[in-house]
């Protein structure tokens, strides 16, 4: 008999699940409304121009050699990544008191994030440090901080299904009520799955609440650019924290706003009081990732920190990230217009109101079961759709199948 014998089969993916069925269905109309990534209108995976470009400079440059990086990754991506997220003129950068850890992808941020909370956060190896998490959420989070150790993981209102908006008083009561020094995980723009971020006028208050009561923020910023389109309005909640004195930490990812998925190119950002402070939380980052990857891959670090150093490809990849941010919202208004011309009960105004990759369409369960069976549209069972999976030619279909759902 195997060693194996007693492996329980653990359930797959959800997200990655649905793709395998979405590619396995032969009907000609199928749409994959569930994946996390950009699709042009094409319905095709888009490769950034400027990534290209940087991609063949890379490729010809015979100084660059595939040595290991340290530890903590590639010096100008770390800091460029850390000053995209804070800005140009971030009080903490200037008075150094930042640090970066290049990581695999935003989640190899929050992972290596966590893993220092838990060894490191309110004691040594506090396992037992509230963990609050959005009500919904994107789906790893919890179980990247609960195989971090963390034992008690908890959700803090956030989605108001009847309002189909954020529910800021239930928020805020949840941060009152949190034990201090609980960590709080916070979406720093176009939160997955609701796309319904707080304003700045909500967020200060949230701020508010969490300095006074010691709860610790670390965002998760995952598409920066892709809620406005701009880069900075897409940071305005991490820059006002540290404006507001927070120590605090952000998990950054480029797969989105680079299109850099499988590339796996992060960075967390650590914000301290003071340099000496953070350099060792630093130096214990160096432990971390030393047993987890030992040291970070090159390749996307190199197209990032190329691009954000050079002001014309800088430029130049704003104007990309726009290009993506732009389709989103087109899609966003082609659809509600359709469904409000459908006459499809409900309200659509949630539609072009929510920002980011996705919508949430307030679909329940059985709708979205009719959506995949009959329609062979593919979304989360959530409700969730990327409103990159439409275009201009499945629009109609889609629009159509979402009215049948709802009134059938
Ligand atoms: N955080 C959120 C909210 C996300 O939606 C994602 C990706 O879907 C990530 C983090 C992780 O991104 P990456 O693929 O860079 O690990």
């Amino acid at each position: 008999a195997s060693i194996f014998t007693a492996v329980p089969r653990a359930p797959p993916v959800a997200v990655f699940k649905l793709t395998a069925d979405f590619r396995e269905d032969g009907d000609a109309r199928k749409v994959n409304l569930g994946v996390g990534a950009y699709r042009t209108d094409e319905g095709q995976p888009w490769v950034l121009p400027v990534v290209k470009k940087v991609e063949q400079m890379i490729a010809n440059d015979n100084s660059l050699n595939h040595e290991y990086l340290p530890i903590l990754g590639l010096p100008e991506f770390r800091a460029n990544a850390s000053r995209i997220a804070l800005g140009d003129d971030s009080p903490a950068i200037k008075e150094n008191r930042i640090g970066s850890v290049q990581s695999l992808g935003g989640t190899g941020a929050l992972r290596i994030g966590a893993e220092f909370l838990r060894r490191w956060y309110n004691g040594n190896n506090n396992t037992a440090t509230p963990v609050y998490i959005s009500a919904p959420s994107w789906e790893n989070h919890n179980s990247v901080f609960v195989d971090a150790g963390f034992k008690d993981i908890r959700t803090y209102h956030y989605w108001d299904a009847a309002k189909r908006g954020l529910d800021l008083q239930g928020l805020l009561d949840d941060m009152e009520k949190a034990p201090e020094f609980s960590i709080f995980i916070l979406h720093a723009c176009a939160h997955n799955p609701t796309g319904t971020d707080p304003t700045p006028d909500q967020w200060k208050q949230i701020a508010a609440v969490m300095k006074r009561r010691f709860l610790f923020p670390f965002f998760d910023s995952a598409y920066q650019g892709f809620a406005s389109g701009s880069l900075d309005k897409d940071a305005w909640a991490v820059r006002y924290f540290v404006s507001e004195g927070f120590e605090l930490f952000c998990a950054q990812s480029f797969s989105k706003n680079f299109g850099l998925y499988n590339e796996r190119v992060g960075n967390l950002t650590v914000v301290g009081k003071d340099a000496d402070n953070v350099q060792r939380v630093l130096s214990q980052m160096e432990k971390i990732v030393r047993t987890t990857w030992s040291n970070p891959p090159s390749q996307g670090a190199r197209i990032v920190a190329t691009t954000l150093t050079s002001p014309q490809l800088f430029a130049e990849w704003k104007d990309n990230v726009k290009t993506m941010a732009d389709r989103v919202l087109l899609m966003r208004s082609e659809l509600r217009s359709r469904l409000e011309s459908l006459g499809t009960p409900g309200t659509w105004n949630h539609i072009t109101e929510q920002i980011g990759m996705f919508s949430f369409t307030g679909l329940n369960p059985k709708q979205v079961e009719y959506m995949i069976k009959e329609k062979h549209i593919y979304l989360m069972a959530s409700g969730r759709i990327n409103m990159c999976g439409l275009t201009t030619k499945n629009l109609d279909y889609v629009a159509k199948s979402i009215h049948e759902a709802v009134t059938k």
